[in-house]
């Protein structure tokens, strides 16, 4: 690759995504610098990668093209306050989540290109894939082409990141947002947590000893998720016995219904219409009172006190110890989620 053609890119925020994507540009030959607030905990991260580090008026000034990898809540306060004055005139603003742009909460500046590349997988799992050979595949879109090369510009970022050697697909805004969201919402995050703790409930409540639920329903689950991975659920059948693909045939419609799939519909609905991010953005305004509240029921529940103490028998399992919700806490982050480990991130 020509560095010499290539844009200069201004990172924004140093997190889940925002690390994975400044190291992963930088091997691959971009000129990268990470634009922070000073002192925030992250800043020492990036520095000890190796980064310049700027304040994200500074290294938005000095860009080609400007990455927003925060938390998506403080977007647009972010733009409204420290890109919009800044960007340099025809530079390319970029997410990796069209949440923000789609739903109206910023409204780029004019004479910008608005590209979207969203890695489908967290930050680590980028990174982790890149450094092997591999990538994560990533989805792209434009919301504005000032200069004629938004495309161009986003499938350099992408390819940058390693997604062009997985698969690169062509989305919109309105696509990425609207599937991403129901995708964590009633599959990946909400409906797998929800289904662990329930069936967990189930057996312990049946005086079932809360260890042998633990492995049934939580620890077997990456085994199957790593089949559905390799080969869909065609390998998981593969593998499984007779007598657990007759259980999955007769019991699984059971559990996950055309009454689940309604449910299912609502919630896509109140995705598309705006009622979640409305809700959503009030509640972040609020200061999270109900988030702090389901976050912590989630935390205290039995499964996770059981866990903790099988996971400590399984020396491997802490060499890659995730960040934990309190270390987040600690280091004075607004949402306490788990960053560091590729199977404790959201999508
Ligand atoms: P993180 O929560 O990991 O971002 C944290 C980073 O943002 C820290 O470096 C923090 O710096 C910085 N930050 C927080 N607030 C501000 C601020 N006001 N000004 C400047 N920097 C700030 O974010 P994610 O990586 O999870 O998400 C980034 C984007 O990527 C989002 O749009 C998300 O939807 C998208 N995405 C995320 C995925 C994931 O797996 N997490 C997957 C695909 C897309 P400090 O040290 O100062 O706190
Ligand atoms: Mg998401």
């Amino acid at each position: 690759m020509n560095t010499s053609t290539n844009p200069t890119i201004a990172i924004i925020g140093y997190g889940s995504q925002g690390r994975a994507h400044a190291l992963n540009l930088r091997d691959s030959g971009f000129d990268v610098v990470v634009g922070l607030r000073p002192g925030g905990p992250t800043e020492v991260k990036a520095l000890a990668d190796g980064f310049t580090v700027k304040t994200p008026a500074e290294a938005a000034a000095g860009a080609d093209l400007v990455a927003v990898l925060t938390p998506d809540m403080v977007q647009k306060k972010l733009y409204n306050d420290v890109l919009a004055a800044n960007l340099k005139p025809g530079a390319c603003l970029l997410f990796a989540h069209g949440l923000n742009v789609h739903f109206g909460m910023i409204s780029p500046r004019a004479d910008l290109d608005v590209v979207l590349v969203a890695p489908k997988g967290p930050g680590a799992l980028v990174r982790r894939e890149y450094e092997i050979g591999r990538g994560v595949p990533c989805i792209y879109a434009m919301h504005q082409d000032r200069s004629g090369r938004a495309e161009e510009f986003a499938k350099l970022y992408a390819a940058g990141l390693g997604g062009a050697r997985a698969n690169l697909i062509r989305t919109t805004f309105k696509e990425e947002t609207e599937t991403d969201l129901f995708g964590e919402q009633a599959v990946l995050c909400g409906g797998a947590s929800a289904l662990v703790q329930a069936g967990f409930e189930t057996l312990v409540e049946a005086g079932y000893q809360p260890e042998i639920a633990y492995y049934e329903v939580l620890h077997e689950l990456k085994l199957i998720v790593d089949l559905f991975y390799e080969g869909g659920i065609t390998r998981m059948l593969e593998f499984v016995s007779e007598t657990a693909q007759y259980g999955d045939f007769v019991s699984g419609p059971r559990v996950i219904n055309a009454e689940t799939k309604a449910r299912m519909k609502d919630i896509l609905s109140e995705i598309q219409d705006g009622t979640f991010v409305q809700r959503w953005v009030a509640e972040y305004d609020a200061g999270l009172p109900n988030y702090k509240k389901f976050q912590q029921a989630d935390l205290d529940h039995p499964i996770e006190k059981v866990g903790r103490e099988l996971r400590a028998k399984m020396q491997w399992l802490q060499q890659n110890a995730p960040q934990t919700a309190a270390t987040q806490q600690d280091a004075g982050q607004a949402t306490a989620k788990p960053s560091t480990h590729p199977i404790a991130e959201t999508a």
